[in-house]
């Protein structure tokens, strides 16, 4: 065993960590798969919990710092438990890459310096390492090459000093991460070694870009964001202050409003379209209430039937009143085909906030004469990718178009990064963006959580999509890979995500580059020369317990992921 961690051990980065062959005196780092694995004897020091480190190179135990040491200790107790049961519908604090099994944790040994610096998980720390006039630090992955993260949906989280929680925290960890960066700029290493890629030899300038290009990012963000409707200015420009000081924050003017349609009644997020006749059409059904509120309706003879009901999308705030509709009154649902199977089959997927409620009764049309009224329903992927949209005209007047959650007055709603967003043209609000400036006449805009209709004229949709464009530029220097793969937690997962006996579950990766891409899975070339832009997906065996797999890409040494699939407590 210890011969082959010697001869593993030959690799060494930058020459700036002295390697002894005598056992366990030596601190050393082991290189494999783009991973630099720092080692003392057969104990491997880790920055953070992430498992795509682990059993790389054989360890007897683990060093981690204590705030993480219950993840790489029982992690079926610190996580997995709560996070099968109940965690994995809201998700409102995504985190990935949590290891699965139990693993020994020791001390830190003599000679080395564990500190404090939190970015990409929430509790990592960093190691100093003084070698013959050397500084070397082990930055985890604080950083990569000269300025860049791996991704940014592990930045999502609630945000300390501004009142915005997890699911709307985009880039909240940020903030921990610049100083965890000016942390160790201010021990003027000589050398950084990432958990990821090549040591870095410049730390201070990789540091400043780095820490530029997320301030850049997160102004871009702030300009078209739909939470300065929601949270207000001063929420708002607390976290802009937080990521890069005092200064302007430059955004568009916010959208022009109109008033309700008399035809319209609204309550939570659900939404009554009345007819003449006395029937009504419902766009989503938030829970019990908005159910009573209805059949109260109904019982009082303001509504005579309920023709229909129609889901913008798979939310908790949006869907467990439909169920109760459709038992009650066995409406049909509509949908787009695109959304189909996640309503239908809620626990197939890893997303936030799904609703674990199962509808029946979908019917997937484009279009539906109902009444007096016209409908055209469309896949709409704004505030998540599975998310839908429906064109409503009454008569000759102005038509609206119901976009669910993906729009507000003053931008977009992409603050949950698990939601999907992706970032090329003709995807995401590029494709939404896009749909609304061609529709002639353009609509009125109705967010379920907003109740005046409001309107993007070419102006704003144009600062919006130069903004998104500017977005894709600056992410695409953030990260050592085409954009979404740093935007897309979901590349490469399971589906089922959670499998009973019986399923068929498939392994899919989604190539966001624009080349064709092949991909080891467990070391096995499992997927070749993947199109661009396209997925593929094999079949996978049923596991007996949750199983995780690390994802490699052949062409691109940094882009790696992990995905895991679960199986169902029942
Ligand atoms: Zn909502």
């Amino acid at each position: 065993m210890k011969t082959k961690m010697a001869l593993l051990a030959l690799l060494l980065l930058g020459g700036c960590v002295a390697m002894k062959t005598a056992e366990d005196a030596a601190f050393r780092v082991v290189t494999k798969d783009d991973h630099n694995l720092l080692f003392h004897g057969t104990t491997q020091l880790l920055c953070d919990f992430r498992r795509d480190a682990l059993d790389l190179v054989p360890a007897e135990a683990y060093c981690i710092g204590e705030g993480e040491r219950a993840f790489v200790e029982n992690p079926q107790e610190a996580y997995w438990d709560a996070f099968i049961e109940k965690g994995r519908f809201s998700e409102t604090e995504p985190v990935s890459f949590v290891p699965l099994g139990r693993r020994r944790v020791v001390p830190v040994p003599e000679g080395i310096t564990q500190f404090d610096t939190p970015g990409l998980t929430r509790n990592s720390v960093s190691y100093c390492l003084d070698r013959d006039g050397k500084r070397t630090v082990f930055a985890g992955n604080l950083i990569y090459g000269d300025g860049q993260i791996l991704n940014l949906y592990d930045f999502q989280d609630r945000w300390e000093g501004a009142k915005i929680g997890g699911y709307h925290g985009y880039m909240a960890r940020v903030p921990k991460l610049i100083a965890s960066l000016e942390k160790i700029k201010a021990l003027n290493p000589d050398t950084i070694v990432p958990a990821r890629g090549k040591a870095i030899e410049k730390p201070r300038q990789a540091i400043d870009t780095l820490i530029s290009r997320l301030q850049q990012a997160y102004l871009n963000y702030l300009s078209i964001n739909a939470l300065w409707w929601y949270f207000g200015a001063e929420t708002m420009t607390a976290s802009g202050h937080l990521i890069f000081g005092e200064r302007v924050i430059p955004r568009m003017p916010e959208a022009q409003k109109f008033d309700m349609p008399p035809w319209l009644t609204e309550f939570a997020t659900t939404r009554v379209i009345h007819a003449g006749d006395g029937s009504a059409f419902i766009i989503d059904c938030s829970g019990k209430r908005e159910f009573e509120r209805i059949v109260k309706m109904v019982e009082a003879g303001e509504i005579k039937r309920i023709e229909g009901v129609f889901i913008t999308h798979y939310h908790h705030d949006h869907v467990p009143g439909v169920a109760l509709l459709v038992e009650k009154f066995d409406c049909p649902v509509y949908c787009s085909p695109v959304c189909r199977n996640i309503l239908e089959r809620p626990g197939d997927y890893r997303m936030p906030c799904v609703a674990n409620v199962p509808i029946k009764n979908i019917r997937c049309v484009e279009s539906l004469d109902w009444a007096e009224y016209a409908f055209r329903f469309m896949h709409f992927p704004g505030q998540t990718l599975l998310h839908d949209a429906v064109l409503v005209t009454r008569k000759n007047e102005r038509p609206i178009l119901f976009v669910g959650d993906s729009f507000s007055p003053t931008g977009i709603d992409d603050y949950c990064i698990w939601n999907r967003n992706f970032l090329e043209e003709g995807q995401g609000y590029f494709y939404c963006l896009d749909v609304i400036r061609d529709m002639e006449p353009r609509p009125l805009i109705i967010n379920q959580h907003i109740v005046p209709p409001f309107e993007f004229d070419d102006a704003r949709i144009e600062y919006m999509l130069n903004q998104l464009r500017l977005r894709r530029e600056l992410l695409s220097e953030l990260f050592p890979y085409p954009v979404n793969f740093g935007m897309d937690p979901r590349w490469a997962r399971f589906e089922p995500y959670c499998v009973q006996p019986g399923d068929a579950p498939r392994l899919i990766i989604l190539n966001h580059a624009k080349r064709p891409l092949s991909f080891y899975v467990d070391g096995k070339l499992l997927f070749r020369n993947v199109p661009p832009g396209e997925e593929r997906s094999i079949p996978w065996p049923l596991p007996r317990a949750t199983q995780s797999v690390n994802i490699r890409c052949r062409e691109i040494p940094a882009l790696q992921t992990s995905t895991e699939i679960l199986v169902s407590p029942l």
